[in-house]
């Protein structure tokens, strides 16, 4: 929320941004002039530029790498749950700090956070949590969250029998300590958990002539890595400096090209790292 609200009030700082809500990009396309969008409501709005931030899902990376365009799945979720201080028992040993434990198959991260309010006051302070497990791949095909090979949404809690959220409450209180233990729990009661298939995307290009991708539109690590956020704000930054400098005589491609020979190689190790965790996990859960 806090970053949103910052963002929020950057754009709303700057004439030359106009956001246009809820308005869903179909397709993009480019000549020798322009880049354009088409909306899902037939409006077209074109420029020099057409720069695809549009996420893990891509419609963008389809017309920047036509024969590689859809990130695949890395082969496990992430449950993700979010408790109030106030509603856990065990408040009193609040962690100062992300705690990361392995146990059985699987992986739990939990991080202490504000409250919602932005209050770090003892008793309005959140817990978020995330456990990695590659055991529930056969409920994220039936569901359709998993397709192919593909990733098409997160198991929102409609989507999680009741069986699954029992035998996470067991292995919870198997596998986990408190004060995590007891914030899963406290999700699993309410219901409160999403369960996010992981997908990993490999760029090979960032640019294709007026189009580029930035962020997870052109590059997807696992959240292991903890990069992903940041990756996508340096490729923002690259894109701002190479268009600034082809504004100073090269052409639009030679300035997204600029873009591309920055960030290309280290997007890709950035991935390719991540990757080398995904197959240890997936491999010792196998
Ligand atoms: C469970 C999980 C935990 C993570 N933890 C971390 C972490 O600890 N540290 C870290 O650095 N990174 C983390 N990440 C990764 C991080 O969240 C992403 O790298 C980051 O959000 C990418 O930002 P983005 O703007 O490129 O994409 P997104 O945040 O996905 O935003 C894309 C936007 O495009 C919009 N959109 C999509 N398609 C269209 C369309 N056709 N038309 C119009 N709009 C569209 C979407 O609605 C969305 O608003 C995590 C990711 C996950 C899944």
């Amino acid at each position: 929320m806090a970053v949103h609200a910052r963002l929020r009030a950057a754009v709303d700082a700057d004439p030359y941004i106009e956001l246009r809500p809820h308005t869903t990009v179909r397709s993009v396309g480019q000549d020798a002039h322009s880049a354009w969008v088409i909306t899902s409501d037939d409006q077209t709005f074109r420029g020099d530029v057409v720069i695809g931030a549009d996420g893990h899902r891509s419609v963008v990376r389809g017309s920047v790498s036509p024969e590689k365009p859809d990130a695949t799945f890395a082969g496990y979720l992430i449950w993700l749950g979010l408790a109030d201080e106030s509603a856990l028992a065990s408040s009193r040993h609040w962690p100062r700090d992300v705690d990361i434990f392995s146990a059985g198959d699987d992986y739990l991260l939990g991080y202490p956070l504000p409250g919602s309010d932005g209050s770090v006051a003892p008793g309005s302070r959140q817990i978020g949590w995330a456990w990695y497990d590659a055991s529930h791949n056969d409920l994220l095909r039936e569901k359709g969250s998993v397709v192919g090979n593909v990733v098409r949404h997160a198991l929102t809690s409609a989507d999680i029998p009741e069986a699954t959220f029992r035998k996470l409450a067991t292995k919870a209180k198997d596998l986990w300590p408190a004060p995590w233990c007891d914030a899963i729990l406290d999700c699993i009661k309410r219901r409160a958990v999403l369960g996010t298939p992981i997908a990993e995307y490999v760029p090979d290009r960032l640019v294709n002539g007026r189009l580029a991708l930035v962020g997870d539109a052109a590059h997807v690590p696992t959240p292991m890595t903890g990069s992903g956020f940041s990756a996508s704000l340096y490729d923002a930054e690259a894109v701002a400096e190479s268009v600034a400098a082809g504004v100073r005589g090269s052409t639009v491609a030679q300035a997204l090209g600029g873009y591309e020979r920055k960030r290309l190689s280290s997007v890709r190790g950035m991935v390719q790292s991540g990757q080398q965790f995904s197959r240890s996990f997936t491999g010792r859960a196998a």
